[in-house]
Protein backbone atom coordinates (compact mmCIF):
# COMPACT_ATOMS: atom_id res chain seq x y z
CA UNK A 1 0.00 0.00 0.00
CA UNK A 2 3.33 2.75 1.08
CA UNK A 3 4.16 2.06 -3.04
CA UNK A 4 0.89 3.07 -4.25
CA UNK A 5 1.48 5.30 -7.03
CA UNK A 6 -0.22 8.79 -7.64
CA UNK A 7 -1.40 10.23 -11.10
CA UNK A 8 -2.11 13.92 -11.03
CA UNK A 9 -5.60 13.98 -9.77
CA UNK A 10 -5.36 11.29 -7.31
CA UNK A 11 -4.52 14.07 -4.69
CA UNK A 12 -7.33 14.11 -2.21
CA UNK A 13 -7.77 10.48 -2.35
CA UNK A 14 -4.22 10.32 -1.11
CA UNK A 15 -4.57 12.90 1.29
CA UNK A 16 -7.22 10.70 2.67
CA UNK A 17 -5.42 8.18 2.65
CA UNK A 18 -2.00 9.01 4.61
CA UNK A 19 -4.91 10.91 6.80
CA UNK A 20 -6.88 7.63 7.44
CA UNK A 21 -3.74 5.41 7.83
CA UNK A 22 -2.01 7.59 10.53
CA UNK A 23 -5.45 7.82 12.18
CA UNK A 24 -5.71 3.86 12.25
CA UNK A 25 -2.52 2.87 13.91
CA UNK A 26 -2.97 6.36 16.49
CA UNK A 27 -6.01 6.25 18.96
CA UNK A 28 -4.77 9.53 20.65
CA UNK A 29 -7.06 11.64 18.95
CA UNK A 30 -6.03 15.17 19.56
CA UNK A 31 -2.37 13.79 18.66
CA UNK A 32 -1.14 15.67 15.23
CA UNK A 33 -0.20 12.82 12.71
CA UNK A 34 3.16 11.43 12.14
CA UNK A 35 4.97 9.99 9.31
CA UNK A 36 8.78 8.47 9.08
CA UNK A 37 10.78 8.73 5.79
CA UNK A 38 12.74 5.94 6.33
CA UNK A 39 16.29 4.80 5.17
CA UNK A 40 16.89 7.51 2.67
CA UNK A 41 20.37 9.89 2.30
CA UNK A 42 19.65 13.17 3.51
CA UNK A 43 21.28 15.91 1.29
CA UNK A 44 23.68 18.31 3.48
CA UNK A 45 22.91 21.97 1.90
CA UNK A 46 26.18 23.26 3.53
CA UNK A 47 28.67 20.81 1.26
CA UNK A 48 29.50 18.58 4.49
CA UNK A 49 28.67 14.47 4.43
CA UNK A 50 24.96 14.02 3.57
CA UNK A 51 23.30 11.88 6.42
CA UNK A 52 22.73 8.63 5.13
CA UNK A 53 20.35 5.63 6.40
CA UNK A 54 18.43 8.25 7.69
CA UNK A 55 15.04 8.58 9.78
CA UNK A 56 13.39 11.93 8.97
CA UNK A 57 10.24 12.23 11.84
CA UNK A 58 6.96 14.17 10.64
CA UNK A 59 4.61 15.44 13.31
CA UNK A 60 1.94 17.19 12.01
CA UNK A 61 3.11 19.58 9.58
CA UNK A 62 6.76 20.14 10.59
CA UNK A 63 9.75 17.63 11.06
CA UNK A 64 10.04 16.16 14.68
CA UNK A 65 13.58 15.24 13.89
CA UNK A 66 16.19 13.90 11.78
CA UNK A 67 18.94 11.92 12.42
CA UNK A 68 20.04 8.22 11.42
CA UNK A 69 18.10 5.03 11.88
CA UNK A 70 20.50 4.52 15.32
CA UNK A 71 19.94 7.78 16.88
CA UNK A 72 15.99 7.64 16.00
CA UNK A 73 13.31 4.93 16.66
CA UNK A 74 9.95 5.17 14.54
CA UNK A 75 7.29 5.39 17.27
CA UNK A 76 4.84 2.57 16.87
CA UNK A 77 2.00 5.41 15.76
CA UNK A 78 4.55 6.58 12.99
CA UNK A 79 3.30 5.78 9.26
CA UNK A 80 6.55 4.71 7.78
CA UNK A 81 7.52 5.49 4.13
CA UNK A 82 10.01 3.04 2.76
CA UNK A 83 12.76 5.76 0.82
CA UNK A 84 16.02 3.30 1.06
CA UNK A 85 17.93 3.98 -2.17
CA UNK A 86 16.32 7.42 -2.37
CA UNK A 87 18.04 11.45 -1.61
CA UNK A 88 16.10 13.68 0.71
CA UNK A 89 16.16 17.46 -0.23
CA UNK A 90 14.04 20.33 0.98
CA UNK A 91 10.92 21.06 -1.31
CA UNK A 92 11.91 23.17 -4.01
CA UNK A 93 10.89 26.89 -3.56
CA UNK A 94 10.79 28.97 -7.08
CA UNK A 95 10.76 33.07 -6.55
CA UNK A 96 9.40 34.15 -10.02
CA UNK A 97 6.18 32.41 -10.91
CA UNK A 98 2.91 34.04 -12.21
CA UNK A 99 -0.15 31.44 -11.85
CA UNK A 100 -2.29 33.86 -13.47
CA UNK A 101 0.09 34.17 -16.49
CA UNK A 102 -0.78 34.69 -20.22
CA UNK A 103 1.33 34.62 -22.60
CA UNK A 104 0.82 36.10 -26.44
CA UNK A 105 -0.26 33.69 -29.46
CA UNK A 106 -2.20 30.89 -28.67
CA UNK A 107 -2.79 31.15 -25.13
CA UNK A 108 -3.90 34.63 -25.02
CA UNK A 109 -6.70 33.89 -27.53
CA UNK A 110 -8.12 31.41 -25.90
CA UNK A 111 -7.83 33.55 -22.58
CA UNK A 112 -9.23 36.40 -24.21
CA UNK A 113 -12.46 37.49 -21.73
CA UNK A 114 -11.00 35.11 -18.60
CA UNK A 115 -13.51 36.40 -15.76
CA UNK A 116 -11.79 36.96 -12.11
CA UNK A 117 -13.40 33.89 -11.25
CA UNK A 118 -12.29 31.79 -13.88
CA UNK A 119 -9.06 33.20 -13.60
CA UNK A 120 -8.77 32.19 -9.93
CA UNK A 121 -9.70 28.71 -10.34
CA UNK A 122 -7.11 28.71 -12.89
CA UNK A 123 -4.35 29.66 -10.67
CA UNK A 124 -5.60 27.43 -7.81
CA UNK A 125 -5.05 24.48 -10.81
CA UNK A 126 -2.06 25.86 -11.42
CA UNK A 127 -0.90 26.07 -7.75
CA UNK A 128 -1.77 22.28 -6.94
CA UNK A 129 0.10 21.34 -10.30
CA UNK A 130 3.28 23.37 -8.84
CA UNK A 131 3.29 21.46 -6.45
CA UNK A 132 2.91 18.16 -8.00
CA UNK A 133 6.16 19.21 -9.77
CA UNK A 134 8.19 19.30 -6.46
CA UNK A 135 7.86 22.83 -5.40
CA UNK A 136 6.08 23.58 -2.18
CA UNK A 137 6.85 27.82 -1.91
CA UNK A 138 6.40 30.31 -5.03
CA UNK A 139 6.67 34.13 -4.64
CA UNK A 140 4.17 35.60 -6.84
CA UNK A 141 5.63 38.98 -8.50
CA UNK A 142 2.48 40.16 -9.75
CA UNK A 143 -0.59 38.87 -10.54
CA UNK A 144 -3.71 40.32 -11.36
CA UNK A 145 -7.03 40.54 -9.45
CA UNK A 146 -5.69 39.26 -6.34
CA UNK A 147 -6.74 36.10 -7.67
CA UNK A 148 -2.80 35.31 -6.10
CA UNK A 149 -3.67 36.92 -2.43
CA UNK A 150 -7.00 34.93 -2.22
CA UNK A 151 -5.54 31.56 -3.18
CA UNK A 152 -2.52 32.15 -0.86
CA UNK A 153 -5.25 32.58 2.27
CA UNK A 154 -7.00 29.74 1.15
CA UNK A 155 -4.19 27.39 0.98
CA UNK A 156 -3.05 28.90 4.58
CA UNK A 157 -6.23 28.02 6.06
CA UNK A 158 -6.23 24.31 4.33
CA UNK A 159 -9.64 24.95 1.90
CA UNK A 160 -7.45 25.19 -0.93
CA UNK A 161 -4.37 22.94 -2.07
CA UNK A 162 -0.62 24.41 -3.49
CA UNK A 163 2.14 25.89 -2.62
CA UNK A 164 3.47 27.88 0.34
CA UNK A 165 2.30 31.67 -1.65
CA UNK A 166 4.73 34.85 -0.95
CA UNK A 167 3.12 37.51 -3.14
CA UNK A 168 3.25 40.91 -4.71
CA UNK A 169 -0.84 41.30 -5.52
CA UNK A 170 -0.85 43.12 -8.45
CA UNK A 171 2.34 44.83 -9.98
CA UNK A 172 2.82 48.59 -9.15
CA UNK A 173 2.58 50.06 -12.89
CA UNK A 174 3.52 53.25 -14.66
CA UNK A 175 2.35 54.76 -17.21
CA UNK A 176 3.17 53.63 -20.85
CA UNK A 177 5.84 51.32 -19.21
CA UNK A 178 6.04 47.18 -18.87
CA UNK A 179 3.05 45.40 -18.07
CA UNK A 180 1.11 48.58 -18.68
CA UNK A 181 -2.08 46.79 -20.63
CA UNK A 182 -5.19 48.18 -20.56
CA UNK A 183 -7.13 47.57 -17.24
CA UNK A 184 -4.24 48.47 -14.96
CA UNK A 185 -3.66 51.28 -12.64
CA UNK A 186 -1.40 53.87 -13.80
CA UNK A 187 0.61 54.91 -10.63
CA UNK A 188 2.59 58.23 -11.94
CA UNK A 189 5.11 60.12 -9.44
CA UNK A 190 6.24 59.57 -5.63
CA UNK A 191 2.84 59.59 -3.80
CA UNK A 192 0.84 58.02 -6.36
CA UNK A 193 3.26 55.28 -6.01
CA UNK A 194 3.51 55.37 -2.41
CA UNK A 195 -0.64 55.00 -2.36
CA UNK A 196 -0.04 52.25 -4.70
CA UNK A 197 2.69 50.25 -2.77
CA UNK A 198 0.38 51.30 0.44
CA UNK A 199 -2.83 49.92 -1.78
CA UNK A 200 -1.28 46.60 -2.68
CA UNK A 201 0.50 45.71 1.33
CA UNK A 202 -2.80 46.30 2.42
CA UNK A 203 -4.75 43.75 0.14
CA UNK A 204 -2.09 41.40 1.61
CA UNK A 205 1.33 41.70 -0.52
CA UNK A 206 4.39 40.79 1.54
CA UNK A 207 6.08 41.91 -1.85
CA UNK A 208 5.71 45.16 -3.86
CA UNK A 209 6.49 44.59 -7.78
CA UNK A 210 7.75 47.49 -10.14
CA UNK A 211 9.12 47.50 -13.53
CA UNK A 212 11.99 49.83 -13.61
CA UNK A 213 12.46 48.79 -17.39
CA UNK A 214 11.58 47.90 -20.13
CA UNK A 215 10.84 43.84 -20.95
CA UNK A 216 10.18 41.09 -23.40
CA UNK A 217 6.33 40.86 -22.58
CA UNK A 218 5.39 44.19 -24.31
CA UNK A 219 5.78 44.70 -28.14
CA UNK A 220 7.16 48.33 -27.70
CA UNK A 221 9.87 50.20 -26.28
CA UNK A 222 13.50 48.55 -25.69
CA UNK A 223 14.46 46.34 -22.62
CA UNK A 224 17.31 47.97 -21.26
CA UNK A 225 15.52 51.42 -20.76
CA UNK A 226 15.62 52.81 -17.39
CA UNK A 227 11.62 53.46 -17.31
CA UNK A 228 10.88 54.56 -13.83
CA UNK A 229 12.65 58.02 -12.19
CA UNK A 230 15.18 57.76 -9.27
CA UNK A 231 12.51 59.29 -7.20
CA UNK A 232 9.66 56.87 -7.56
CA UNK A 233 11.86 53.95 -7.60
CA UNK A 234 12.69 55.33 -3.96
CA UNK A 235 9.60 56.37 -2.69
CA UNK A 236 8.27 52.53 -3.44
CA UNK A 237 10.97 50.72 -1.64
CA UNK A 238 10.60 53.35 1.74
CA UNK A 239 6.85 52.69 1.50
CA UNK A 240 7.01 49.07 1.22
CA UNK A 241 10.22 48.69 3.92
CA UNK A 242 8.17 51.00 6.25
CA UNK A 243 5.90 48.17 5.96
CA UNK A 244 7.77 45.58 6.69
CA UNK A 245 7.13 44.07 2.61
CA UNK A 246 10.21 43.91 0.30
CA UNK A 247 10.18 44.95 -3.42
CA UNK A 248 10.93 43.38 -6.28
CA UNK A 249 11.99 45.15 -9.47
CA UNK A 250 11.84 44.09 -13.15
CA UNK A 251 15.21 45.21 -14.61
CA UNK A 252 16.81 44.56 -18.09
CA UNK A 253 19.14 47.95 -17.50
CA UNK A 254 22.08 48.23 -15.61
CA UNK A 255 21.37 52.02 -15.11
CA UNK A 256 18.30 51.19 -13.68
CA UNK A 257 19.40 48.33 -11.35
CA UNK A 258 22.05 51.18 -9.93
CA UNK A 259 19.63 53.18 -8.69
CA UNK A 260 17.17 50.43 -7.37
CA UNK A 261 20.23 49.00 -5.28
CA UNK A 262 21.03 52.59 -4.03
CA UNK A 263 17.45 52.98 -3.11
CA UNK A 264 17.33 49.40 -1.11
CA UNK A 265 15.64 47.42 -3.66
CA UNK A 266 15.10 43.48 -2.63
CA UNK A 267 15.11 41.77 -5.49
CA UNK A 268 15.90 42.29 -9.59
CA UNK A 269 14.37 40.27 -11.86
CA UNK A 270 15.85 38.54 -14.55
CA UNK A 271 18.70 41.29 -15.02
CA UNK A 272 19.05 40.87 -18.96
CA UNK A 273 21.66 43.32 -19.77
CA UNK A 274 23.83 43.63 -16.59
CA UNK A 275 27.34 43.95 -16.28
CA UNK A 276 29.83 43.10 -14.12
CA UNK A 277 29.61 46.80 -12.24
CA UNK A 278 25.98 46.95 -11.26
CA UNK A 279 26.44 43.11 -10.59
CA UNK A 280 29.11 43.70 -7.84
CA UNK A 281 27.57 46.72 -6.66
CA UNK A 282 24.93 43.93 -5.95
CA UNK A 283 26.91 41.34 -4.34
CA UNK A 284 27.56 44.58 -1.84
CA UNK A 285 24.61 45.45 -1.42
CA UNK A 286 23.35 41.45 -0.85
CA UNK A 287 20.74 42.60 -3.75
CA UNK A 288 19.11 39.18 -4.85
CA UNK A 289 19.34 38.49 -8.57
CA UNK A 290 16.24 36.10 -9.72
CA UNK A 291 17.78 35.05 -13.25
CA UNK A 292 14.38 33.40 -14.99
CA UNK A 293 17.59 32.36 -17.30
CA UNK A 294 14.71 29.96 -19.20
CA UNK A 295 12.85 32.64 -20.66
CA UNK A 296 16.01 33.41 -23.29
CA UNK A 297 17.62 30.16 -23.56
CA UNK A 298 17.11 27.82 -26.17
CA UNK A 299 16.16 24.47 -24.36
CA UNK A 300 12.70 26.56 -23.75
CA UNK A 301 12.33 27.85 -27.48
CA UNK A 302 9.83 24.76 -28.08
CA UNK A 303 7.71 25.66 -25.31
CA UNK A 304 7.15 29.19 -27.01
CA UNK A 305 6.90 27.75 -30.35
CA UNK A 306 4.40 25.46 -29.12
CA UNK A 307 2.35 28.20 -27.88
CA UNK A 308 1.88 30.08 -31.12
CA UNK A 309 4.22 32.83 -29.47
CA UNK A 310 4.18 35.63 -32.37
CA UNK A 311 7.41 36.38 -33.92
CA UNK A 312 7.62 39.74 -32.44
CA UNK A 313 7.81 38.07 -29.18
CA UNK A 314 10.16 35.20 -30.37
CA UNK A 315 12.74 38.26 -31.48
CA UNK A 316 12.54 39.67 -28.40
CA UNK A 317 13.25 36.71 -26.62
CA UNK A 318 16.50 35.71 -28.74
CA UNK A 319 17.71 39.43 -29.12
CA UNK A 320 18.17 39.22 -24.80
CA UNK A 321 19.15 35.87 -25.02
CA UNK A 322 23.02 36.05 -25.16
CA UNK A 323 23.25 39.40 -22.57
CA UNK A 324 20.79 37.50 -20.48
CA UNK A 325 23.10 34.40 -20.23
CA UNK A 326 26.24 36.60 -20.11
CA UNK A 327 24.76 38.06 -17.22
CA UNK A 328 24.07 35.08 -15.12
CA UNK A 329 27.59 34.12 -15.64
CA UNK A 330 29.06 37.32 -14.75
CA UNK A 331 26.59 37.39 -11.37
CA UNK A 332 27.75 33.75 -10.97
CA UNK A 333 31.36 34.74 -10.52
CA UNK A 334 30.50 37.66 -8.80
CA UNK A 335 28.89 35.91 -5.90
CA UNK A 336 25.74 37.67 -6.44
CA UNK A 337 22.88 36.15 -3.81
CA UNK A 338 20.16 34.22 -6.12
CA UNK A 339 17.03 32.78 -6.11
CA UNK A 340 15.70 30.59 -8.52
CA UNK A 341 12.49 31.93 -10.72
CA UNK A 342 11.36 31.17 -13.82
CA UNK A 343 9.00 33.35 -14.99
CA UNK A 344 6.98 30.52 -16.53
CA UNK A 345 4.59 28.03 -14.35
CA UNK A 346 7.49 26.40 -11.82
CA UNK A 347 6.15 23.03 -13.46
CA UNK A 348 5.76 23.89 -17.37
CA UNK A 349 7.00 21.37 -19.45
CA UNK A 350 10.51 22.41 -20.91
CA UNK A 351 13.34 19.92 -22.76
CA UNK A 352 11.85 16.93 -21.01
CA UNK A 353 11.20 18.16 -17.63
CA UNK A 354 9.59 21.10 -15.59
CA UNK A 355 10.69 24.81 -15.71
CA UNK A 356 12.55 25.13 -12.34
CA UNK A 357 14.28 21.70 -12.88
CA UNK A 358 15.72 23.26 -16.40
CA UNK A 359 16.58 26.40 -14.62
CA UNK A 360 18.94 25.02 -12.28
CA UNK A 361 20.64 23.21 -14.47
CA UNK A 362 21.26 26.26 -16.34
CA UNK A 363 22.63 27.55 -13.40
CA UNK A 364 25.47 24.60 -13.48
CA UNK A 365 26.20 25.41 -17.41
CA UNK A 366 26.36 29.15 -16.36
CA UNK A 367 29.06 28.27 -13.52
CA UNK A 368 27.65 27.13 -10.19
CA UNK A 369 28.16 23.60 -9.04
CA UNK A 370 25.58 21.41 -8.38
CA UNK A 371 25.16 21.95 -5.09
CA UNK A 372 25.10 25.60 -5.59
CA UNK A 373 22.16 25.45 -7.44
CA UNK A 374 20.25 23.53 -5.35
CA UNK A 375 20.76 25.94 -2.54
CA UNK A 376 19.45 28.58 -5.12
CA UNK A 377 16.16 26.72 -5.25
CA UNK A 378 15.90 25.82 -1.22
CA UNK A 379 18.49 27.60 1.56
CA UNK A 380 18.73 30.89 -0.89
CA UNK A 381 15.03 31.33 -1.60
CA UNK A 382 14.45 31.06 1.85
CA UNK A 383 16.86 33.62 3.06
CA UNK A 384 15.41 35.73 0.57
CA UNK A 385 11.93 35.91 1.34
CA UNK A 386 13.38 36.22 5.26
CA UNK A 387 11.82 32.51 6.62
CA UNK A 388 14.41 30.43 6.75
CA UNK A 389 13.75 29.91 10.39
CA UNK A 390 10.64 28.09 8.86
CA UNK A 391 11.49 26.33 5.07
CA UNK A 392 14.85 25.35 3.03
CA UNK A 393 16.02 22.68 4.58
CA UNK A 394 15.09 19.54 6.25
CA UNK A 395 15.78 20.26 10.13
CA UNK A 396 13.89 19.75 13.09
CA UNK A 397 11.12 22.76 14.06
CA UNK A 398 10.97 23.53 10.03
CA UNK A 399 8.08 22.69 7.76
CA UNK A 400 7.84 19.49 6.45
CA UNK A 401 7.92 20.28 2.80
CA UNK A 402 10.23 17.19 1.39
CA UNK A 403 11.28 16.40 -2.01
CA UNK A 404 12.58 12.35 -2.81
CA UNK A 405 14.66 12.32 -5.57
CA UNK A 406 16.84 8.82 -7.28
CA UNK A 407 19.89 10.63 -7.34
CA UNK A 408 21.94 12.87 -5.34
CA UNK A 409 21.32 16.39 -6.60
CA UNK A 410 24.32 17.85 -4.82
CA UNK A 411 26.62 15.56 -7.52
CA UNK A 412 24.38 16.35 -10.39
CA UNK A 413 21.76 18.79 -10.38
CA UNK A 414 19.60 16.91 -13.47
CA UNK A 415 18.76 14.17 -10.30
CA UNK A 416 15.96 16.49 -9.99
CA UNK A 417 14.44 15.41 -13.00
CA UNK A 418 13.63 12.15 -11.16
CA UNK A 419 11.21 13.61 -8.24
CA UNK A 420 10.02 10.59 -6.99
CA UNK A 421 7.64 11.97 -3.62
CA UNK A 422 6.27 15.47 -2.60
CA UNK A 423 5.12 16.14 1.09
CA UNK A 424 4.21 19.84 2.17
CA UNK A 425 3.26 20.40 6.00
CA UNK A 426 3.56 16.68 6.40
CA UNK A 427 0.88 15.68 3.69
CA UNK A 428 2.35 13.20 0.61
CA UNK A 429 0.79 15.07 -2.58
CA UNK A 430 2.93 12.76 -4.91
CA UNK A 431 3.89 9.62 -4.24
CA UNK A 432 5.56 7.59 -7.61
CA UNK A 433 8.36 5.33 -4.94
CA UNK A 434 6.02 2.35 -6.09
CA UNK A 435 7.00 3.11 -9.99
CA UNK A 436 10.43 2.64 -9.24
ZN1 LIG B 1 7.44 37.86 -14.42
Amino acid sequence: MRNLMVKAGALTRLMVFVSIVAATVSPAQAAPERVALVGGTVVNLDGGPALTDAVVLVRGDRIEAVGTRDEIVVPPDAYPIDVDGKWLIPGLMNMHVHLGLILPGKMATELAGETEGELTLRMADNAIRTLEAGVTTIRLPGDTAHGDLALKKAIARGIAHGPRIFSGGEAVVVTGGHGSESGVIFNDGPYELIKATRREISAGADWVKIFISGGIATDGGDISQPLMMPEEIHAVVDAAHRFGARVAAHSGSPQATEVAVDAGVDSIEHGYFLDRKVLRKMARAGTWLVPTIVVSQPATEPFFRELGSPQWYLDRRDSVGKDHWQALQTAIAEDVNIGLGTDQMAFEPNDGTSATVREAQYYVEAGMTPLEALRSATTEPARMLGAEADLGSLEEGKFADIVVVDGDPAEDISALRDILLVMKGGHVYRNDLGAR
